[in-house]
């Protein structure tokens, strides 16, 4: 027990032996908030206070909940098994499966990811018949989304006016449609979990009573729904320990509520807020950066991190000419590391966007150097994989719509798009599963489809009692997609992946057994959508670790690379229009239309920086910033200026790794880096609005007085040539 105890200092201590109190720790990043978080269940269990029954805590990932519950056990000889320790989607999928009938689902019910959801509003759209121009499919399903992060369904979503109207109906028809498949979104997961237990007292009474103490980390990322979720499980009694910190908030363009934090504090925690302002991770060099960095956002409850770990080390900076240059440099820099001992797990290369990893991964591949990709198109995202899955899925539950579009004609089967289409009109008038319709279907059309519904069929039948890894296997070779990408020319690495998945499966039911409600099938379903990317090939090898910044939330390493920091990508130009789009949705929704029209894109610009704050502070000893002058992004040759982030860092605190290129010599064409146009004080690297085209990042200029034109990158709506003089471009 003492030992438990015995690496915390006062206010660690304080927070962790508190009684039984509502609290908020409110802390920077790296002062030991996940610690002791974790210490404090350690403590709760070890001293009798609660058992692993009565525990509910909330992480941020999949990650993060397993490494806690490794924590635990660590700490307390206890059997963490069955603990209710996950992420909100996996917890409310928890209490879902467990309620399925309460919850009006079906036991086998499948869950969306943002592809699958994206593909089912596109395919409503088309039997609509609805221009997907005027209700672009992306814009919709954010429309569903953060109306269901609000708690509104479409009965009840307001609409002010016509298009807003439609947007409703569609959601309303986007929701007959999933439950008719018995599928649900990421977001529905979660609603549908309040839902249950807000109509269903008795339900709702035994979780309330069984969760006595309730532990949130990452707090400042939840969203109102999320919060409401926690309010109905705390209603019994129970105690909320919640911990975060505001400066880390980097959810919002989701919906997510710093202002939670505040709402906490006011409704439970009152006295019992505690500040941790010492930091144990990173030394005083890139701490210093961190501070200085979020000191120019104004949204702020304040605090400030000290360490007495000593300066360190001076932040590196490189400037490269190319985005090759850059990831040539980083892998440079890692392999002379690895020859000094550091270990390749222990370093990690971050970015804002995850297309960005595709050149890193290229250079460190040809460099022979390990490496390991969080996020971006992860395992269970692959597209051989989302084809088995779509078999296995279809054996689970036939009325999914989705999956059975993904497979009906693949491999190909000769069912034409005419027969397709055929097949959905009736299933839409019959208002049945595709599935189900097939039956109706006569002629040629009816001969294919019914032998796929006759495979599904024996499938189902030769695989009932075969153990899940052995099912696979059968599913891939007797569906014919083994054989499929044995003929494709690049077919060699998705044959890998698929027995890969096989692998998969078989660890899967070794570490979690044929658990849960509906078996292991059904789990390792579940398993798929929720955890994907976390079961890729070489677990455990001593890899370099490539994330996005988002996806690094929560860890550390002695040594990260932060790259790609340019202006448009790092801070991201799209964010701050989507973040815009977003809270401007979520404030219509919440009718705050004046704070929408005194805020243009601060808000998103305030979301980059604690994002880069975030970045900053995951590491330990070392600390590299890059950027390199020319970027292939989608396709395009792009000209980029350093971020504005890399001003914000003291100059002192860096150490440049090269001299700038003459700027004539490089990417900015022209010789017109240096003419920067007096006419309303704009320059390289600035970002403006434009009343037609939005937020953009000024790449180039060009000519003086009235001849100065500026070239700016507008994100979405590409890369302009405008004249200032007619232009009207307001500074943001
Ligand atoms: P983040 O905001 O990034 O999530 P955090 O506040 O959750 O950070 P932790 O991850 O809990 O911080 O702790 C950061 C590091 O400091 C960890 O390696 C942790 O073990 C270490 N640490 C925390 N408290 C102490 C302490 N009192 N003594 C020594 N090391 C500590
Ligand atoms: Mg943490």
């Amino acid at each position: 027990m003492s030992d438990l105890l015995a690496n915390l200092n006062a206010p660690q201590l304080q927070a962790v032996t508190l009684p039984p109190v509502h609290a908020l720790i409110l802390a920077g990043a790296g002062s030991g908030k996940t610690r002791v978080l974790t210490t404090r269940i350690a403590w709760l269990m070890s001293t009798n206070q609660v058992g692993p029954h009565g525990v509910l805590a909330v992480t941020f990932t999949n990650k993060a909940s397993k490494e806690m519950t490794a924590r635990l056990s660590a700490l307390v000889p206890i059997n963490t098994r069955g603990m209710w320790i996950g992420t909100f989607h996996g917890l409310c999928n928890r209490l879902l499966r467990a309620h399925y009938r309460e919850a009006g689902l079906p036991q086998t019910f499948q869950i969306l990811d943002s592809g699958d959801q994206l593909s089912m509003v596109k395919r409503l759209l088309k039997n609509l018949n609805i221009d997907d121009e005027k209700f672009p499919p992306r814009e919709l399903c954010h429309f569903i989304n953060a109306n269901k992060e609000q708690g509104i369904r479409a009965a009840q979503a307001e609409a002010y006016d016509g298009y807003t109207q439609k947007r409703v109906e569609l959601y309303a028809e986007y929701e007959t449609q999933c439950n008719r498949e018995g599928v649900v979104d990421f977001a529905e997961l979660l609603l549908r979990c309040y839902e249950l237990l807000n109509r269903n007292e008795p339900l709702c009474k035994h979780y309330q009573e069984r969760f006595r103490y309730i532990l949130v980390d990452e707090f400042q990322d939840t969203n109102r729904l999320q919060y409401s979720w926690l309010q109905l499980l705390a209603g019994g009694g129970a105690k909320v320990f919640a911990v975060g910190d505001d400066d880390q908030s980097i959810y919002g363009f989701r919906g997510a509520e710093v202002g939670n934090m505040r709402d906490f504090e006011r409704d439970y925690a009152g006295q019992n807020v505690i500040r941790l302002e010492q930091n144990y991770r990173s030394h005083g060099n890139i701490l210093a950066a961190a501070n200085a960095l979020i000191k120019n956002n104004r949204e702020r409850l304040g605090k400030n991190l000290w360490t007495d770990a000593g300066d360190g080390e001076p932040i590196r900076a490189y400037e490269a000419y190319s985005d090759i240059d850059e990831a040539r440099f980083i892998v440079d820099e890692i392999r002379e590391l690895v020859r000094d001992g550091v270990s390749p797990t222990q370093m990690a290369i971050l970015y804002r966007s995850n297309a960005q990893s595709r050149v890193l991964e290229h250079e460190l591949f040809a460099k022979s150097v390990p490496y390991k990709v969080y996020g971006g198109l992860r395992f269970f995202e692959r597209q051989e994989i989302k084809h088995a899955l779509a078999y296995l899925r279809l054996l689970g539950n036939p009325d999914d719509d989705t999956a059975f579009l993904r497979v009906v004609n693949f491999p190909t089967r000769g069912i034409g798009a005419r027969s397709l289409e055929n097949l959905q009109a009736s299933a839409h008038q019959m208002n049945s599963s595709l599935y189900n319709a097939a039956a109706s279907l006569s002629g040629k059309a009816g001969q294919t489809v019914g032998a796929f519904i006759r495979l599904i069929e024996s499938l189902r039948q030769e695989t009932e009692n075969l153990p899940l890894p052995e099912m696979v296997e059968h599913i891939i070779e007797k569906t014919g997609l083994g054989q499929h990408y044995r003929l494709e020319k690049e077919g060699q690495e998705r044959l890998e992946n698929l027995d890969e998945l096989i692998n998969a499966a078989a660890t899967f039911v070794d570490a979690e057994g044929a658990i849960g409600e509906g078996g292991a099938l059904v789990s390792f379903l579940t398993h798929a959508s929720l955890e994907a990317g976390e079961h890729q090939a070489g677990e455990g090898d001593e890899a370099v670790q490539l994330m996005s910044v988002h996806a690094a939330k929560g860890l550390e390493f002695d040594v990260v690379f932060i790259s790609g920091l340019e202006q448009g990508l790092f801070p991201h130009e799209n964010s701050v229009n989507q973040g815009r789009e977003g809270l401007e949705e979520e404030r219509r929704l919440m009718k705050r239309k004046a704070l929408a029209a005194e805020m243009p894109g601060r808000e998103g610009l305030e979301e980059e920086r604690r994002l880069m704050y975030v970045a900053v502070t995951r590491a330990r000893q070392r600390l590299y910033v890059s950027c390199a002058q020319t970027r292939m992004l989608h396709g395009q040759t792009r000209y980029c200026v350093p971020s504005a982030f890399l001003d914000e860092i003291p100059a002192n605190l860096l150490l440049k790794l090269n001299k700038k290129a003459a700027p004539a010599a490089t990417s900015f064409g022209s010789g017109s880096y240096a003419a920067e146009p007096a006419a309303g004080g704009l320059r390289m690297g600035q970002t403006v609005e434009h009343a037609k085209f939005g937020i953009g990042v000024i790449v180039s200029t060009e000519g003086r007085g009235a001849d100065a034109r500026v070239q700016v990158n507008f994100g979405g709506s590409g890369m302009k040539w405008l004249a200032l003089e007619y232009a009207k471009l307001t500074p943001v």
